[in-house]
């Protein structure tokens, strides 16, 4: 048993520190044609069983031919390949990708990429570091110019979530998209140097509740003051996301927000969820809860105020209610689902000197911060940790 855990320990890619992932770049994308340039560093490009070291800014253009990636410059056809590969050779390796057909902007991504057709369309899966992907996915969730103990404590977020979401796109040959699905990853971002020296500083940890699972890493922009119990939101009470105050965060912009609704649109509203409107007086609507709300309470009536904001399109499930003649005004706290981490607060305990830590355990209760090795396996399924695409780099 202990031989076994050990071969495991040293077979997966996750628990070394150089551990790389494959992420479905352009996932929401039809590709069928692309431009790609080597920015930094030296590539190889792998098409078949030969070998071609590319030059510095030499212009490749890819594109579909039945099941066949088409690679060709403006001096050569390379011909048509089941697979077409470009791979770093210094680990300091950036290329530019362009997709034409359809045209989006251009886009910076670290380390390798591989090409295919599958699913009626050009693949492009970047197959990259670790922590220059948890890097990157830091930036477009926090925005630059941050703290570095706030891109810390996300950085330790995103790693988990990574750790826990490895096999999400299992069946289809990567392990994860570029999108909200996943985590939102819009390639090499220009503040990359100093947020990717913050990931670096919390390399390999991540966030695991008190039996060593790694823990649904939940975070929101703005709690409004107090953040929600994960059950009140979702389904599942988890030990670690408990309600908090925090007023760390109350003086931001997202901590408040005013919404009016047209009184028969919010009648129609609560008659579907079962109010007997024929009985409502202007007094019967009027909420105004102490704390964050799990209910709206009507003649009686339990509305979860989680339903009311996907309903409404509200920013947060955080509000008062006073009815006038012919509106309800709302005044909302926050912005978000309120589980877990509150990035507003998260920032300002940043600005007041607290380290990233400190950060996490403020947001989410009884929680360790350890190295991944450290991981309770038991919740692991060890073949889901695997890089995908296998074959490409070996
Ligand atoms: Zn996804
Ligand atoms: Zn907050």
């Amino acid at each position: 048993m202990r031989l076994a855990l050990f071969s495991l320990l040293f077979s997966l890619p996750f628990l070394s520190n150089s551990q790389k992932l494959s992420i479905s770049v352009f996932n929401d994308t039809n590709l069928s044609t692309i431009l790609v340039t080597p920015t930094k560093g030296n590539y190889n490009m792998v098409l078949g069983d030969s070998t071609i070291a590319l030059k510095s800014l030499q212009i490749l253009y890819i594109s579909r031919q039945g099941d066949l990636v088409l690679v060709r410059d403006e001096n050569r056809n390379y011909g048509s390949f089941k697979r077409v590969t470009l791979i770093g050779q210094t680990g300091e390796d950036v290329f530019r990708l362009k997709p034409i057909i359809p045209a989006k902007p251009a886009r910076l991504y670290d380390d390798n990429i591989t090409f295919y057709v599958e699913f009626n369309r050009i693949m492009a899966v970047n197959i990259i570091d670790r922590e220059k992907y948890i890097a990157a996915v830091v930036l477009a969730e926090t925005g630059p110019n941050k703290e570095p103990e706030l891109y810390k404590a996300q950085a330790l977020l995103a790693r988990t979530f990574t750790f826990t979401h490895i096999d999400k796109h299992q069946s289809e040959g990567f392990n994860l998209c570029d999108q909200e699905h996943c985590q939102a990853y819009k390639g090499r971002p220009e503040a990359f140097q100093y947020i990717y020296d913050a990931v670096l500083d919390v390399k390999g940890l991540i966030v695991v509740d008190s039996a060593l699972k790694p823990i649904s890493a939940a975070f929101h922009a703005n709690c409004g003051g107090q953040t929600a119990n994960s059950e009140d939101v979702w389904i599942q009470a988890l030990p670690y996301l408990r309600s908090i105050n925090d007023r760390f965060c109350t003086s931001a912009p997202n901590a408040r927000w005013e919404r009016t609704i047209p009184l028969t649109e919010w009648e129609k509203f609560l008659a579907q969820q079962g109010v007997d409107t024929a009985r409502l007086t202007r007094y019967n609507l009027n909420f105004y809860p102490k704390e964050r709300p799990k209910y709206y309470t009507v003649l009686g009536v339990n509305i979860a105020t989680t339903t009311v904001r996907k309903y409404f399109k509200l920013r947060s499930a955080w509000f008062t209610v006073s009815a006038g003649k012919s509106e309800v005004r709302l005044s909302g706290r926050g912005y978000g689902h309120g589980v877990g981490m509150c990035q507003d607060g998260a920032l300002a305990l940043a600005q007041r000197g607290f380290t990233y830590d400190k950060i996490i355990h403020h947001y989410f209760t009884g929680v360790q911060i350890v190295d991944i090795p450290r991981v309770n396996l038991d919740f692991i399924k060890p073949d889901s940790l695997e890089v995908k695409p296998f074959n490409v780099l070996q």
